[in-house]
């Protein structure tokens, strides 16, 4: 699900009432000098927590700093926690934030707080939250992900015919070598990583067969691969493209133009730079 862009649905103080409006703008108007704070501050605590539990897991750090480490994971939590409180009482649409992407990776990250006991590998598990909170506190990568919208059927597409030609393969070069393949999974593991050009050579085709075989999975890699990356530079050209808006009629336009495309206005320098370069 790419997220939207959470100023558009949760933030604009619109009719919310005194502190309730100035904790909305602090937490949600990421355009505005109040959010930007937060977002920093929020941002710095977050990279912190991720560096100090990427330290523990190296075991002569942990030896020496796990209690520290310990009070530092739970003040961590503790800040996630309050600040998830406060977004959801400060939130104008409550239900929708806490429906939204934002909300869910916002309540996974504080999660760890309610488990107690041997669940530790959970607990890791669910830490990577706070890495997708670094990656989507940055609006261009929220960009990224929304310009990649409209063309998950066409990436599916892709992505699937390279899954059908390794089950296809994967399963024809183990019943043509079986000296080499002890199934037909590991056959068709063998066909993706050398359709990707990857090839860990852990398996490798002896008979003739089965390197013609390899021969063709590796020339039919390159095409599908390239289709891949086509599909993503096409999207992201676009979202540079329309990255800014035209002064005078509003259209979405390139930042290097001087003059609009559409109406033909002279463009000022820099051009206003949309709001949400989400777009919608
Ligand atoms: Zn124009």
């Amino acid at each position: 699900m790419p997220p939207k862009d959470i100023s558009t649905t949760m933030g604009h103080e619109g009719d919310l009432s005194g502190f309730r409006k100035l904790l909305n703008s602090f937490l949600f108007d990421m355009h505005g000098p109040r959010g930007k704070i937060t977002n920093a501050i929020l941002l710095i605590i977050i990279m912190l927590a991720v560096m100090v539990t990427m330290l523990g897991t190296i075991d002569t750090v942990r030896a020496q700093w796990s209690q520290q480490i310990s009070i530092f994971e739970h003040a961590v939590l503790i800040v996630f926690a309050f600040e998830y409180i406060c977004r959801i009482y400060a939130a104008r649409n409550r239900w929708h934030y806490i429906r939204s992407f934002y909300g869910i990776i916002d309540l996974v990250t504080v999660l760890p707080l309610f488990i107690a006991g041997d669940s530790f590998v959970l607990v890791r598990l669910l830490r990577l939250a706070r890495v997708i909170r670094v990656a989507i506190s940055f609006p261009v990568v929220r960009a990224l992900f929304i310009s990649l919208k409209g063309s998950v059927h066409l990436l599916m597409g892709v992505l699937g015919t390279i899954g059908l030609i390794s089950v296809l393969v994967g399963n024809a070069v183990y019943i043509l070598e079986p000296q080499t393949f002890s199934d037909a999974f590991e056959g068709t593991w063998w066909s993706l990583v050398t359709m990707s050009t990857v090839g860990y050579g852990d398996f490798v085709p002896k008979t003739p067969i089965g390197k013609t075989l390899a021969a063709s999975l590796i020339m039919s890699g390159i095409c599908m691969f390239a289709m891949v990356t086509a599909v993503i530079s096409v999207k992201v050209g676009r979202m540079v493209n329309h990255m800014n808006k035209c002064m005078s009629c509003k259209r979405g336009l390139s930042p290097d133009y001087a003059f609009c495309p559409h109406c033909a206005a002279a463009q000022k320098q820099p051009p206003e730079t949309i709001e949400t370069i989400s777009g919608s």
